[in-house]
């Protein structure tokens, strides 16, 4: 043992007893191959075994310990034979139902026999029950203690056990009493002091092995000072690592632009409407940003239908009348396409070159624009996810605008960046989304890019008018399609599923479309779907805003940026299961001229409370910023922004929504600490993020 608590932290775990390359191998699995990695490899929960529930107050969802006199035990023969065992304990009772269980587990449950059992409590068809539980029979003359302290669970992996891992977890800890540890505090003593943060060493003892008297609510809901210590650890290096590289994108070059004094205002003349003041502050500030030899990186965020295309047109300008090329990418082929007609409308009375690029274009034409990009400047190239392969090579890329897109991490940007890089400097980037994304999610996954909001809408804009109503009453709702048409005003159908299924999405859609063709005669219906071939997207997508079609029937391809005004219904069916953020910006492709627009959410009754609130939400505002912090609230930030690659951090002990309050605080200590305090910085990041931070190889 005094070998043990000799070890570095730093010994890779085989150093520890009992472990050999087969376990070291699951270690690995979860991300563990040093002794101290053990240590950060922290319980995601807590079982209570220290106290019993009374079965009186027994809630579902909840787990529960708790010990009862067996009543009744029986096999029930169903769908599915099950053991069925109840309990009680004078104050209430409680079933145990075992799908799995051999005939000597069901033997011993006697009636009349004392059980203690833990796990989760639950409403089945009857009462409230639990499936599966860990359980032990108790002796009535000799009843066990509970125990002293809440046990920890940690995440696990195939093969390996809970015991095995607490165990190594306490060889672990074991090492990190010894003076020897090598474990170092990162954070400094005023930091900790000003904050009231127990030191790590302490934080990491107390969530492994919580002392009996430890505040067992607290922990239980992860908000115990030892808890918060690491969470804001954590946040603090994740907060660090963004920072450190914004420093490091500030340092590049980027050609510097000076403000557009031809185009502009030939532009600005020939648009059909003035600017609102939201949109021209946003036009300022990028202006300035790209008359600067630093790299622009910024976020405009604004509402659907803010008008952000013409700041992204003006951007554009600046660039272009410095002769160099830009690129503007959207999220889809639709949006791409509909932005290329778009800024060919603007641009060609300029005389500025307008080309499109995507991945469906024909071998001939796409030759054509890549030589294009290669060769000559100024010129804008609008495309999607196309624009930035290996085989595009653009000549002076000065601006790269990405739009409508919350689903782009920092790597994907960075790719960009050396992607447009022209000797040493580096292209410009400005990120549109019409996703209003809650300040938190700013805060940690785009907190390396300044942020603009443009808060207003085009004047006369109406707000959609938004009724929730039971698809029970859909005869109503086609009737309602018909007298909207009947005063020339166009519709949209947008069916949704819940499986990813492009093709199931599809049939639905195309069998939506073929009831209400046959349904409503005297009204033109379109169908559009992924499925189809680009040219047949774009045919329908032109009809409909021709006015050729009245009723478009529509799968979520639909959702982002698409512009026509002149529709005023929007029919979503089965809304309750789409998030807020999305049910929202589908509702955006109404009300965009000033005639006023609804917006039915169908939704399969009956309706869960939950559901309910949602789509309450989504009545009672037509606030993007607010209807994207309820979302956030809602189902969390990993749906809200899309996966993974959103750029949100994998976070270990901190929680986005719970630690909210935190973030503020940590943005300033993360810049103490870079200016005061670099030597930590390394290390932090690299205790946290491990390697995954690692920019240079982008
Ligand atoms: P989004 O911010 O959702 O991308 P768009 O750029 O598509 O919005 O603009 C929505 C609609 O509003 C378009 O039809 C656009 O021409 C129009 N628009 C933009 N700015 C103004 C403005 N200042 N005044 C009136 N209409 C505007
Ligand atoms: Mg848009």
């Amino acid at each position: 043992m005094t070998k043990l608590a000799q070890r570095s932290l730093n010994d890779p775990v085989t150093e520890l007893k009992g472990v050999a390359n087969a376990l070291s191998e699951k270690l690995a699995r979860l991300g563990i191959s040093r002794i101290q990695d053990l240590l950060f490899h922290l319980p995601y929960r807590y079982i209570d075994r220290t106290r019993l529930t009374p079965m009186g107050s027994l809630l579902a969802g909840h787990d529960a310990y708790v010990q009862g006199e067996i009543e009744l035990s029986q096999i029930k023969y169903g769908r599915r034979r099950s053991l069925l065992c109840q309990i009680s304990d004078g104050t209430g009772s409680l079933l145990l139902r075992f799908f799995y269980f051999s005939k000597q587990q069901q033997q011993s449950m006697q009636q009349g026999r004392l059980l203690r059992c833990y796990g989760q409590v639950r409403r089945g068809p009857s009462s409230l029950e639990m499936v599966h539980p860990e359980y032990r029979m108790i002796h009535a003359d000799h009843v066990e203690g509970l125990e002293e302290q809440l046990t920890a669970v940690y995440p696990a992996t195939e093969g390996l056990q809970q015991n095995r891992l607490r165990k190594l977890i306490d060889q672990a800890l074991y090492a990190l009493q010894s003076d020897a540890s090598d474990l170092n505090e990162l954070l400094p003593d005023n930091i900790l002091n000003d904050q009231q943060l127990p030191t790590l060493r302490d934080a990491l003892e107390y969530v492994h092995r919580p002392p009996p008297d430890a505040n067992t609510e607290l922990l239980l809901e992860n908000r115990h000072p030892a808890q918060l210590r690491l969470a804001y650890e954590e946040l603090l290096a994740h907060q660090l690592s963004l920072q450190e590289l914004r420093k490091e994108l500030r340092k590049e070059q980027s050609p510097r632009f000076a403000q557009s004094e031809t185009l502009t205002p030939a532009f600005l003349k020939q648009l059909p409407f003035q600017l609102t003041n939201a949109q021209q502050r946003a036009s300022a500030t990028i202006a300035k940003d790209m008359n600067n030899s630093m790299a622009m990186l910024r976020l405009v965020q604004g509402d659907v239908g803010s008008g952000k295309t013409v700041v992204a047109a003006l951007a554009s300008l600046q660039a272009i009348e410095a002769s160099y090329q830009v690129a503007i990418m959207s999220p889809t082929e639709l949006l791409a396409e509909q932005h290329f007609a778009n800024f060919k409308n603007w641009f060609e009375p300029l005389n500025i070159q307008v080309h499109f690029l995507t991945g469906k274009l024909k071998k001939s034409e796409r030759t054509a624009t890549l030589e294009k990009l290669e060769m000559e400047q100024p010129l804008v190239v609008i495309g999607t996810h196309a624009l930035f392969q290996e085989s595009v090579n653009f000549n002076k890329l000065g601006l790269v605008i990405i739009d409508e897109q919350h689903r782009f991490g920092v790597h994907q940007r960075l790719a960009l960046m050396e992607k447009g890089r022209h000797r040493n400097e580096y292209p410009h980037q400005l990120i549109m989304t019409a996703t209003p994304i809650p300040r938190t999610l700013t805060m940690t996954a785009y907190a390396d890019l300044d942020h603009t909001i443009i808060d207003e809408l085009p004047p006369n804009r109406q707000a959609v008018n938004t009724s929730v109503i039971s698809n029970q009453r859909r005869d109503e709702i086609i009737e309602r399609i018909e007298n909207v048409c009947q005063q020339q005003r166009q519709v949209y159908w947008v069916c949704t599923l819940i499986e990813e299924s492009e093709n199931l999405q599809c049939e639905t859609a195309t069998d939506t479309y073929n009831t209400l063709s046959e349904r409503l005669d005297s009204v033109t219906t379109g169908l559009i779907h992924g499925r189809m071939k680009n040219e047949e997207k774009e045919t329908i997508m032109r009809r409909f805003k021709q006015g050729e079609i009245d009723l478009l029937v529509a799968t979520t391809v639909i959702e982002v940026g698409v512009d026509v005004p002149n529709a005023s219904l929007m029919i979503i069916e089965n809304a309750e299961r789409l998030g807020l953020s999305q049910l929202h910006q589908l509702r955006g492709r109404v009300g965009r001229g000033n005639i006023q627009s609804d917006c039915i959410l169908m939704y399969q009754s009956p309706l869960g409370d939950l559901a309910k609130q949602r789509l309450e939400a989504l009545r009672n505002s037509n606030d993007g910023f607010y209807i994207a912090e309820k979302d956030l609230a809602l189902r969390g930030p990993g749906e809200v922004l899309g996966t993974r690659q959103a750029g949100i951090p994998e976070l270990r002990v901190a929680n986005l929504l719970r630690d909210a309050h935190l973030l503020p605080d940590i943005q300033d200590i993360a810049k103490i600490m870079l200016k005061d305090y670099p030597e930590q910085v390394e290390l932090l990041i690299r205790r946290w993020l491990g390697n995954s931070m690692d920019y240079s190889n982008v």
